[in-house]
């Protein structure tokens, strides 16, 4: 599925495709853009296919109060993590197999998947900083790596 997404440095409204041969970038200006897919259990294998550093899987559904909040942090954080980060939102009652496969028990739940492993994960409306030091960390790691 694609997403509209307005590039953080023109303004420009662009439509990212959820999988992808790289990173998008933006149709004006060239500069990274916000990477965020909704999935389903039939595109959730691909998705964890494209080339990018650190897919952040957000198990949530629209009935669930606290991860209106998640969504919030995530936006944020998929700008400020562009280039670097998928964002990837799994409601449970549409991928309800991979909620499964992650056992996942309660939402939000928000799984840290780098190159197709998990690093890490966050039970409950975690607070934006602490999900930002998890990305931060990484991507030190990741510049340093070259
Ligand atoms: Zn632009």
């Amino acid at each position: 599925m694609a997403d509209i997404q307005s590039c953080p440095n023109c303004g420009k409204r662009n439509r990212v495709p959820g999988v992808a041969g790289g990173v998008p970038v933006c149709a004006a200006c060239g500069s990274r853009l916000p990477w965020i897919v909704e999935a389903r259990d039939s595109d959730f294998g691909s998705i964890l296919g494209n080339k990018v550093r650190m897919h952040l899987v957000d198990f949530w559904a629209p009935w669930c109060a606290p991860c209106k909040l998640i969504e919030a942090a995530l936006d944020e954080l998929a700008r400020e993590f562009a280039g670097f980060l998928q964002v990837v939102r799994a409601d449970v009652d549409k991928a309800p197999e991979t909620a499964r496969a992650f056992g996942i028990r309660s939402i939000p739940t928000l799984v840290f998947i780098r190159d197709g492993e998990e690093v890490a994960r966050q039970v409950g409306a975690a607070p934006i900083e602490r999900i930002r030091a998890v990305l931060s960390d990484d991507l030190v790691k990741w510049r340093s790596e070259g």
